[in-house]
């Protein structure tokens, strides 16, 4: 789960065309598979997973939950991330830490690996061992610069 608590400062969100939905599930598909194949190849996919935009949360990007019942892997992507205005990597390191937990055991039938999912940094340890290591900065820029004040103006279309 991708969590925030910074508060949110000015940012200029002027760019035009910010609340156009650009991704849709069908996006989210394909994007997971070509991050699987060129990131995650070594990890066994050991149950099926569903993966597909959720709710507009204010203070989660994604989350994945193992189905009781299903036995499925389902990977939620916050709804806002469909909008222009979200720069695309961030849609994809949301997914690339969601199949961090994944490989983890989290959320996912494989093996759990460590207690708690976040443990010492494991996910960004991961990430950057993954190939990842180049958007994490910008990934908390556009956080703690851009998340609150793009959640305030934007959050209504989902309403
Ligand atoms: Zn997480």
């Amino acid at each position: 789960m991708v969590v925030l608590t910074a508060a949110a400062p000015r940012v200029d969100l002027a760019a035009r065309g910010a609340a156009r939905l650009v991704r849709d599930d069908a996006w989210l598909v394909q994007h997971l598979e070509t991050l699987w194949a060129r990131h995650f190849a070594d990890v066994r996919r050991a149950n099926p997973i569903d993966v597909a935009f959720g709710r507009p949360w204010k203070t989660r990007l994604g989350l994945i939950t193992l189905g009781e019942e299903t036995r499925a892997s389902y990977i939620r992507v916050n709804a806002l991330l469909r909008l222009a205005g979200a720069p695309e990597f961030i849609g994809t390191l949301t997914l690339a830490h969601e199949l961090v937990h994944y490989a983890h055991g989290f959320g996912s039938t494989l093996r759990r690996r460590y207690r708690h999912p976040h443990q010492g940094g494991i996910v960004d340890r991961e990430l950057v061992a993954r190939g990842f290591g180049n958007l994490i900065e910008p990934y908390r820029a556009w956080l703690d610069g851009c998340w609150f004040v793009f959640y305030d103006e934007h959050v209504r279309l989902f309403a």
